[in-house]
């Protein structure tokens, strides 16, 4: 990749031209019209998420000689740049010079731009940034995208496939997925965890419609003129989750949607039934994985290690194996009780409790406490044949 360092720009020549779109929260152009400042591929505008406090920092910055840090243009050809690295601060600047924010000055009285006395607003105008500006293949941009973070904001993966494949679908895919505007965000955000302008659900309806193979998905798809396919199987996963479990929990935000989907989604299930089950399963004291809830009832509630029930404590296992064992030397029979059923010389062994484990006499799942008067102690062996049932 060729770079060359440019020391002259300054933010008066970056921010000629300047448009910022409102709705979309992006800076679009400066350098009149020549660069690109959100090309498609780059992530939203996410500066002034944070109450505002990244972007004023900028400006401080700047009328105290502080460094922002260096920018990086693609030079796509001698009439175009493109920002790859920087969006946010010319955003920040573009934003504040054209008086969409304000910043506090040294008596606490917010100011704008255009209220600020001539020497201010001529210092930040005449700031010198330090630019480079890039021009390589794109696989170099791609390595180049791995290994730089945005003034603490690193990159997400998907922001950086984002970059990669940038084309028709990934601007249509953002368009639906990426703007936090979108009316469904918050239904998707029950099941899915994280914000849309880091690309949250974007990245999921990729993983659930290629299976988890993004990369691949992206590039084949990257010129096409529809994303109709990818928001096809979203809804299906999204109708299908909402559709089986009517409730909606806290733990099912984050869970394998797209993997449980497709493992289940022929079944059918009675939402109602569902619903009773999960608030019997919730309500039950001895699961404690409730992730594991959905699944477990997915799969026909047999799976109890989904649920990570809780097994018996030391001292329970030490007084039912104590117990036992007396009552089995008395009767000269082995202590395991399913061993006194065979007819192999162990039907009169005595296992040591390490060779032993407990096990629910009533299944858990058939309403069984674990608690000492449902608890035997079987040899490892009998003990993994009874399973976790
Ligand atoms: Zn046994």
């Amino acid at each position: 990749m060729k770079t060359t360092l440019k020391t002259n720009i300054t933010v008066k020549d970056i921010c000629r031209g300047f448009v910022y779109n409102e709705l979309e929260g992006k800076g679009l152009f400066g350098l009149s019209g020549k660069l690109t400042i959100q090309p498609e591929y780059q992530r939203n505008y996410i500066y002034a998420s944070d109450g505002g406090k990244r972007e004023v920092a900028v400006i401080e910055s700047l009328l105290k000689d502080y460094p922002i840090g260096l920018i990086y243009f693609n030079k796509v050809d001698d009439n175009r740049l493109e920002v790859l690295d920087g969006q946010q601060r010319i955003t920040s600047v573009g934003r504040f010079i054209t008086d969409k924010f304000a910043i506090k000055d040294e008596n606490g009285m917010e100011q704008y731009f255009g209220g600020m006395a001539k020497d201010k607003q001529t210092k930040i105008l005449e700031t010198k940034l330090l630019i480079y500006e890039c021009e390589g293949t794109e696989s170099q941009i791609k390595e180049w995208f791995k290994t730089i973070n945005i003034a603490g904001v690193p990159l997400v993966p998907q922001e950086l496939l984002n970059a990669i494949y940038s084309g028709t679908f990934v601007t249509l895919g953002k368009e639906e997925f990426s703007n936090s505007q979108n009316a469904n965000i918050q239904k998707w955000s029950a099941y899915i965890k994280g914000s849309a302008n880091r690309q949250a659900f974007f990245e999921r309806a990729l993983d659930w419609a290629s299976k988890g193979n993004i990369d691949h998905y992206m590039s084949i798809h990257r010129y096409d003129k529809n994303i109709n396919e990818l928001k096809k199987y979203f809804n299906s996963v999204i109708d299908w989750i909402s559709g089986v479990f009517t409730d909606v929990e806290s733990e099912m935000c984050g869970l394998e949607w797209g993997r449980l989907y497709e493992a289940y989604h022929k079944k059918s299930y009675n939402p109602k039934k569902v619903s009773e089950e999960v608030q019997k399963l919730y309500g039950d004291p001895y699961v404690k994985n409730r992730k594991g809830i959905f699944e477990f009832i997915l799969g026909g509630s047999t799976d109890t290690k989904l649920l990570e029930v809780r097994v018996f404590d030391d001292a329970t296992k030490k007084s039912v194996y104590k117990e036992q064992t007396i009552k089995a030397e008395k009767k000269k029979e082995s202590n395991c009780p399913n061993c006194t059923l065979g007819h192999d010389a162990n039907k009169e062994k005595i296992w040591s409790l390490i060779d032993m484990d407990a096990d629910h006499v009533t299944a858990w799942s058939k309403s069984g406490a674990t608690s000492a008067k449902n608890c035997q102690m079987l040899c490892k062996t009998h003990n993994r044949a009874k399973g976790n049932r």
